[in-house]
């Protein structure tokens, strides 16, 4: 398909280290891509692994556990990894922008990205909010909250100062992660001999119900379980406007307004707008709008991935098995593509399972209908997701 001089190696370049393209360099390590040069460019050289990220601020895993060491992975798939941050795409010269000046030639090109918060509040409110996007981000944002706890727990005055924190969004990110970053302080705070009831906490969702996509049970089980932990639950809130220690919503009843010392935006995300500017095809979020053979629409050389990747005849929530389960497939076509063979169709499930925990080393399942909850269901999950990262960790012997 790509249309190098004869004899010279077609140029595959990947943009992110996102959960597709982890699983694609894997797949080219265990059967590496002949006729082909691969370039990695990724704008960390750790990408961060979503299932254990809650379990990281809770306190449950190292830094190191949960991420994946992309320079390391990289050299097991014989491809070249640089660091930078791609800006742009000039498709008729085929070359990625990046930040720094950087260009980067293509013949195959396959965007893996992720998504950028969407936080409406005008360039002043924004300033005053902490985005969860892009994780590989928000860990010195959080280690920075982490360190102001202590500071607070410790401080001479310590026993009349309170430290409020306000989650901005009612999803299973947003829930996962209040609940960790909680049990997580509330130890913090015991170890250090004060008093945990100095922690406030709040989530405010412009939604009627927390977990919209989760079945009434599930919904049930966590707003009881926000309630006997003393999150106050702001219901119908829309954020509107933030400020130095203040948010407000505007809500059914009106108008509403609270101090927070720390917010947390873990709110619908949206495609990074360079993708728009580039001229390729976009849906209303902003995300690249791809058919079942991962390629972006109307470009027979560009594939997306991943939360970036909206699939045009299967539309699906934002999640990160969705971004793994696409790996494969993808490093297949790429593979087709080098080859002049005909692509293969992907069709994501319809149906997934959602392991969301609960900061205490517990967990609930859901899948539809389906639920259940417990602390098997936590160690459950610690070994699904142990195993995910062990495949990047223990990498096997690179085949010739
Ligand atoms: C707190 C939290 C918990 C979650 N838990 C789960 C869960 O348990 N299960 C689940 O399925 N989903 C979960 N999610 C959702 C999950 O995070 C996303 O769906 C997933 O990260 C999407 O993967 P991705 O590969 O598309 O993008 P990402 O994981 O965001 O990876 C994109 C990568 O690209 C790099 N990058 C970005 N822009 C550029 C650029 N311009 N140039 C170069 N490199 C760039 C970034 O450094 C990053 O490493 C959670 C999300 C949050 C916030």
């Amino acid at each position: 398909m790509p249309s190098r001089e004869s004899g010279e190696p077609d140029e595959i370049l990947l943009v992110g280290g996102g959960h597709s393209h982890v699983i694609v360099l894997r797949e080219l390590g265990l059967r590496p891509l002949a006729g082909a040069r691969v370039t990695l460019v990724s704008n960390a050289a750790r990408s961060p692994y979503s299932g254990m990220l809650p379990g990281y601020v809770a306190g449950h895993y190292d830094f190191a556990q949960v991420h994946i060491d992309l320079p390391r992975l990289a050299a097991f798939a014989g491809a070249h990894f640089v660091t930078d941050e791609v800006a742009g795409i000039d498709r008729a010269a085929r070359l990625a922008l990046c930040r720094s000046g950087r260009r980067l030639p293509w013949d195959l090109l396959s965007i893996n990205v992720g998504a950028t918060p969407r936080i409406e509040l005008g360039a002043t409110g924004a300033a005053h909010v902490v985005p969860v996007k892009p994780i590989s981000g928000f860990n010195e944002r959080w280690l920075a909250l982490l360190q102001r706890a202590r500071r607070l727990a410790t401080a001479g005055d310590a026993a009349a100062r309170t430290l409020t924190i306000a989650v901005v969004g009612g999803g299973a990110a947003g829930v996962e992660l209040l609940l960790a970053m909680q049990c997580r302080l509330r130890q913090e705070f015991a170890r250090l001999r004060a008093d945990p009831q100095r922690l406030r906490w709040h989530l405010l969702t412009r939604d009627p119900d927390i977990l919209p996509t989760h079945s009434r049970r599930v919904r049930q089980h966590f707003r009881r379980l926000l309630a006997e932990r003393g999150v106050r639950l702001h219901l119908g809130a829309a954020v509107d406007a933030a400020g130095a220690g203040w948010l407000q919503w505007q809500g059914p009843g009106g108008a509403g307004r609270l101090a927070a010392d720390e917010a947390i935006w873990v709110t619908r995300a949206r495609g990074a707008t360079w993708l728009r500017d580039s001229g390729l095809a976009v849906d209303g979020d902003g995300f690249l709008r791809v058919g079942d053979t991962l390629q972006v629409a109307g470009e027979a050389h560009i594939f997306a991935a991943g939360d970036c990747a909206s699939m045009i005849h299967h539309p699906r929530e934002k999640a990160g098995v969705f971004a793994v389960r696409m790996g494969r497939p993808l490093a297949e076509n790429l593979r087709r593509a080098v080859a002049g063979r005909a692509l293969v169709g992907y069709r994501p499930q319809r149906r997934w399972l959602a392991l969301i925990s609960t900061g205490d080393r517990r967990a609930v399942a859901s899948r539809g209908a389906f639920s259940a909850a417990g602390r098997w269901v936590w160690h459950w999950k610690d070994w699904i997701d142990r195993r995910f990262m062990r495949r990047f960790a223990d990498l096997p012997e690179r085949r010739k």
